[in-house]
């Protein structure tokens, strides 16, 4: 190769190359403060990345032992999936960096557990909570069999997972952002949401479609979403009264499946909530006032709002 046509090759880039990449190359060995500001804004910005240590999940189990929810078509009890998922969520998020994962777990009858779990959950400075269900259907689905010998009953008719926000959670629009980032994750690896709460014949529990592509209806009354001083969702991870999913749902592979898709979604949340913060606190020193004037003139009041995020306190 002679040496004229090695410069060429060198100096120009190849056709085709989009022009980020070539930006980011011809501009990587010069420091950031050189550049004409013009420069810097057309650079392409890195992705924001987590810092998982500093962001706190709250891994609430639906249900109680003593109160322990659906029934599966082979008679296993839904307390029993929630539990089993959530310890497999948690594994992956720790496995992950997210150290401060904590899983709410109650004891005892419905509405008492469901109000001393929601007051141990605000009083852990948390930037989310996830609440782990698996789905069954109106009674009149129902039909009876038999399953090892005993008299249970099944509904084939839907399958999938859903997710649901409340309108009524102080932060509901990033619960909603969160769950969108869910639902696209197990879309992602090929599960779908079952579409049947949006049907009339839902009655009472027909619910409003609010994100198609991920899954995500709105239903505003749920306690512990309405309840939540953070983010919450509530993630129904399948149809245990289905009998082919119950099976799907016991196994190993569903379960891993289902941790990473929640464990990517949080990440992906978790960076973007990060990066909001940190743009806010940027913007807030931007306008900390210079020497000569007062400090009422511009300065921020010092008072932080009550709901600020875990990440916020832990990120300074
Ligand atoms: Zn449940």
């Amino acid at each position: 190769m002679g040496l004229l046509r090695y410069h060429s090759i060198m100096r120009w880039p190849r056709p085709g190359l989009p022009l980020a990449i070539v930006l980011a190359t011809a501009f990587a060995a010069m420091p950031l403060a050189q550049l004409p500001a013009s420069d810097r804004d057309t650079l392409p910005k890195p992705k924001p990345r987590c810092e998982r240590a500093a962001f706190r999940v709250l891994l609430d189990v639906g249900h109680s032992a003593e109160d322990p929810g659906a029934r599966s078509a082979r008679g296993v009890t839904e307390y029993e999936f929630n539990l089993r998922l959530t310890r497999e969520i948690e594994r992956s998020l720790k496995d992950a960096g997210f150290t401060q994962t904590v899983v709410l777990v109650s004891e005892g009858v419905a509405i008492p557990s469901l109000i001393s779990r929601m007051r141990r959950a605000n009083a852990v400075p948390a930037d989310l909570l996830v609440s782990i269900h698996h789905d069954s259907v109106p009674e009149r689905f129902l039909e009876p069999w038999f399953s090892g010998g005993n008299p249970t009953r099944f509904s084939d008719r839907f399958r999938g997972h859903s997710i649901f926000v409340s309108f009524e959670n102080s932060r509901a629009k990033d619960s909603l952002q969160f769950a969108s980032l869910l639902g696209a994750e197990l879309k992602a690896r090929d599960l779908s949401y079952t579409p049947h709460y949006t049907e009339r014949f839902m009655g009472g529990r027909q619910r409003e479609l609010l994100d198609k592509q991920a899954g995500v209806y709105r239903f505003d009354k749920i306690f512990v979403l309405r309840t939540a001083q953070m983010p919450a969702v509530l993630f129904e991870a399948g149809m245990i009264v289905n009998r082919d999913e119950e099976l799907v749902l016991t196994t190993q592979e569903r379960q891993n499946t289902m941790a990473l898709a929640a464990t990517d979604a949080i990440d992906s949340f978790c960076a973007q909530r990060q990066a909001t913060i940190r743009a806010a606190t940027e913007r807030r020193h931007r306008k900390i006032p210079r020497l000569g004037r007062t400090h009422t003139e511009n300065a921020p009041t010092g008072a932080r709002p009550a709901e600020e995020p875990a990440t916020a306190r832990l990120l300074r």
